[in-house]
């Protein structure tokens, strides 16, 4: 089965728009890091300001939602990257575990799925 034109542009601008609000989460929740490229958790606004130690507790507080978090939204992130490349391939809709498509309906609800609905393991 292959997936209708239409339904494909439908389908990537809910991805382009996923990855880009993602990307905004990400932004205020952690940095980039300049090595490898890969987010991480950070604490934003603490900077520059005085060791107030309810600061660092605060600051502590942060950090310990904020990378988990960053971690879910990275993953996410590059779910909807991987789906726009596979696009530009014409490979979208291919399960990853058995090569079937996968279910236009499944994709419709989450447009980065990457395995069919018998491989879905989330
Ligand atoms: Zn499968």
């Amino acid at each position: 089965m292959k997936i209708p034109q239409e339904d494909i542009e439908e389908l990537r601008g809910e991805l382009e728009a996923e990855r880009d609000s993602l990307e905004e989460e990400l932004a205020s929740h952690g940095r980039v890091q300049n090595d490898t490229g890969e987010w991480e958790g950070a604490s934003i606004g603490f900077e520059g300001e005085e060791a107030d130690p309810n600061d660092v507790a605060d600051q502590i507080e942060e950090l310990a939602t904020n990378i988990p978090l960053v971690k879910e939204l990275e993953g996410r992130h590059t779910d909807a990257i991987d789906a726009l490349e596979k696009m530009d391939e014409g490979v979208y809709g291919i399960c990853e575990e058995c090569d079937e498509p996968i279910d236009l309906d499944r994709l419709k609800a989450n447009p980065s799925a990457r395995t069919c609905i018998k491989h879905a393991d989330r």
